[in-house]
């Protein structure tokens, strides 16, 4: 492979730098209201981000529900009653510990700073006191107590308070599981590292609901079918890792929690967390609402409620970490070129159509391969500049097939393949495009997973 990974001679800083600012200049993310000096720790996806972010999360659905007969979808709301929270324990355990530094006035959380204010440097700190990270709006013209409504800090809760319309709905029984992407909100005392920790995020979670006695089993199970997702999906195995939660630092649902670890520029950072939720949320709504939340199981005559394993990821994080373990830094032909050696199927753009001059017949025949092509694959047409430019520009934004068309294709019905990794170009009929497109792509998909486990 000609690609060197050089990440590691430039410092970490140097790195989330170029990250950042490769972003914002070829429109993944940008910060939210940046012409009026930005908004709190909001971003916005531009064109290739929003184009990223969607295969992330289609690609999760793909393995999590699409490819499953025991997982199915659903999207519960985002504005929600307080009852939810108080019967989840957010109301009362959501919080996070949070100290002032009494010199600067800066706010922090206590469990991140060591004593010390990041800020002065001062040692003195007001005592931590618990704030609770949840969003309070009110629902309807009034703003009284009666009216008060949150955001969802997490999708989660929508899948137990579903529980029994999904089990009669959709005649499913234990093992089975509900699944769930969407926009949560944490009011987080101390966001950063670009999109890792955001006031506004997009989760992918999914509860699968196991008789009590499997739980351990299907626990194991889902660790471990998570894990290989992010290697199947182009991250190296070198910077993953799974982390055990000790007994103390359990939340207060769970009964085990195994958080899959990606090695951020900064250190080790979550990128999911699996959890062993027993009965507690199903057995906690079900007193709170009164509506039975059990599973009758016809063959021994018996009802039991189900033990939830809850493998919780969040799919911006996850983006950030699939720009961050691609970038790369190589020679092509005497140059130093940026390429992000995505997995084709997180890629924003799969195909560039690439006509090698601004000008007929090229452009007509150009035309037609996109129609042809952009029925099956995500497709970008870039007809200005120099090639050397333009291939440039896709390396950089990730996009593993380059196609150009030349003089000779008018005559000989051919275009020019490149591969994005190796920069080898093989010349194939127009005629055969969609099945050369895909053999090329899975050919990437698969040379990039076999190097990096
Ligand atoms: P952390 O310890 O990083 O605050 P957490 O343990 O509270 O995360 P969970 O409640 O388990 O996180 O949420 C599941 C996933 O949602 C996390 O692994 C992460 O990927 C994502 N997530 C949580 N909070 C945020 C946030 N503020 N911004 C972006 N993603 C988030």
């Amino acid at each position: 492979m000609a690609s060197i990974r050089m990440v590691w001679i430039m410092t970490q800083d140097d790195l989330m730098d170029k990250i950042v600012s490769l972003a914002k200049r070829r429109g993944f993310v940008y910060q939210s209201a940046e012409i009026y000096g930005g908004f709190r720790s909001t971003y916005d996806y531009g064109p290739l981000g929003v184009a990223m972010l969607r295969n992330v999360k289609a690609r999760w659905w793909h393995a999590i529900v699409e490819r499953r007969r025991d997982v199915v979808g659903l999207d519960a709301s985002i504005l929600t009653t307080p009852k939810i929270w108080e019967a989840s324990g957010h109301l009362a355990n959501f919080t996070d510990p949070l100290v002032d530094c009494k010199k600067c006035k800066e706010r922090w959380r206590a469990d991140h700073i060591d004593g010390v204010c990041p800020n002065c440097g001062s040692t003195d700190l007001t005592e931590a006191r618990e704030f609770n990270m949840m969003f309070k709006t009110h629902a309807g013209p009034v703003e009284n107590d009666s009216a008060v409504a949150y955001l969802r800090p997490e999708t989660a809760q929508g899948m137990f308070i579903n529980f029994a319309n999904v089990l009669i709905t959709s005649r499913k029984k234990p093992p089975f599981g509900i699944a769930q992407v969407g926009k949560s909100f944490r009011n987080e005392i101390t966001p950063g590292n670009f999109v890792f920790r955001t006031r506004e995020f997009e989760q992918m979670e999914m509860e699968f609901f196991v008789p009590p006695d499997e739980a351990d089993t299907w626990f194991e199970y889902w660790y471990q079918q998570r894990f290989q997702w992010y290697l199947d999906n182009g991250i190296p195995a070198g910077m993953l890792r799974l982390r055990v939660h000790e007994k103390e630092e359990l939340s207060h649902y769970s009964a085990g929690t195994v958080d899959i670890e990606f090695l951020f520029p900064w250190g080790w950072g979550e990128l999911e967390g699996i959890a062993n939720r027993t009965d507690y949320d199903l057995t906690s709504h079900e007193k709170a609402s009164g509506v039975k939340l059990e599973y009758y199981d016809q063959a021994t005559n018996s009802r039991y409620t189900p033990y939830v394993i809850e493998p919780a990821a969040g799919a911006t994080r996850a983006m950030m970490a699939f720009l961050i373990a691609a970038y790369f830094e190589d020679e092509v032909a005497g140059e130093t070129r940026v390429v992000l050696r995505l997995h084709p199927g997180i890629a924003p753009v799969q195909v560039a159509i690439l006509p090698l001059a601004k000008k007929e017949p090229l452009i007509s025949v150009a035309n037609d391969i996109f129609d042809q092509l952009s029925e099956y694959f995500v497709c970008d047409f870039d007809e200005t500049q120099s090639i050397g430019k333009r291939y440039r520009r896709q390396d950089e934004i990730g996009t593993p097939v380059c196609l150009t068309v030349d003089y000779d294709s008018v005559q000989d019905g051919s275009v020019t393949l490149r591969d994005r990794d190796s920069t080898l170009q093989v010349r194939v009929k127009i005629e055969d495009l969609t099945t050369e497109v895909r053999s090329l792509l899975a050919s990437i998909s698969s040379n990039l997973v076999s190097d990096t486990v």
